[in-house]
């Protein structure tokens, strides 16, 4: 398997790989892994004392939930695996606080909300919450803890895709080279002094329509592979592509140990 850095889009942060010599099993069981096992933090319990905003109690708590909060994996620990029992303690929870009242109307956004640990905050502190007339308040403890996104999704750290590498063979030449180039919609294609050419940077823009296939049945045909594939990471800011990266491989080599062990005991 080889696997090579394409690209990282800087207003996103997403970032693509090219996977090579693998198998659709082995990306996926990676896609699967990043999505719903790697661990973050997130809000799940919320002591409301105050709150005579627009939002029931609910729907604030649901909204807080939904905050994405920059996580830090070698300080906690899941609950379920804490030395509390799942009590809930200093190792695996963390307390934040939210105290505003309204002094003119106005959005109160995540930055209102106070954490005991700096490591541990709001990614986008510009995230609205609720809005408050002048002299409405809220004040409320939050407990957030880890959790992972297939207990639910506000855990989850980021979008993780893949597809398959396009294969695009031209079969034989078409008689209007300019043609195929214009109706490819993300413009694969060159034609140069009348000849089609494949244009190898832009190839893996190509989504399989199909289009260049109608122009002229048999001229080109396209296919996809079943080995390579373009991986793309898109975060959604509680740990980096990186710590996503590793953490899975982590998680994915403990489920083989366990496996392995498993195998021998039987
Ligand atoms: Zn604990």
């Amino acid at each position: 398997m080889k696997i090579s850095h394409l690209e990282k889009d800087k207003k996103t942060g997403r970032v693509s790989f090219l996977i090579e010599e693998s198998s659709p099993m082995f990306v996926n069981v990676l896609r699967r892994i990043m999505i719903s096992e790697v661990p973050t933090m997130a809000i799940e319990d919320v002591e409301i004392r105050k709150n005579n905003s627009i939002l029931y109690d609910e729907m604030l708590a649901h909204r807080l939930g939904l905050i994405p909060l920059k996580t830090d994996l070698k300080t906690y620990d899941m609950t379920s695996e804490c030395k509390c029992n799942g009590e809930g303690c200093a190792k695996c929870t963390l307390k934040l606080t939210m105290k505003v009242t309204a002094r003119s109307d106005q959005v109160i956004t995540a930055e209102e909300l106070k954490s005991k640990d700096p490591k541990v905050v709001p990614v986008h502190d510009e995230m609205p919450v609720v809005k408050l007339l002048k002299g409405q308040n809220i004040e409320l403890e939050a407990t957030a803890r880890l959790g992972k996104g297939k207990e639910h999704m506000k855990w989850s750290p980021g979008h993780v895709f893949y597809k398959y590498m396009p294969v695009v063979e031209i079969i034989r030449q078409p008689k209007d080279a300019e043609e195929f180039a214009r109706v490819c919609p993300q413009k694969i294609f060159d034609a140069k002094n009348g000849k089609l050419v494949v244009n190898k940077d832009k190839l893996m823009n190509c989504h399989l329509c199909g289009a260049c296939v109608d122009l002229d049945p048999g001229a080109i045909k396209l296919n996809e592979s079943n080995a390579d594939f373009v991986f793309y990471i898109e975060p959604w800011g509680q740990l980096t592509v990186k710590q996503m990266v590793s953490e899975a491989f982590d998680i994915f080599d403990k489920k083989l140990d366990e496996f392995a062990e498993k195998v021998e005991k039987a």
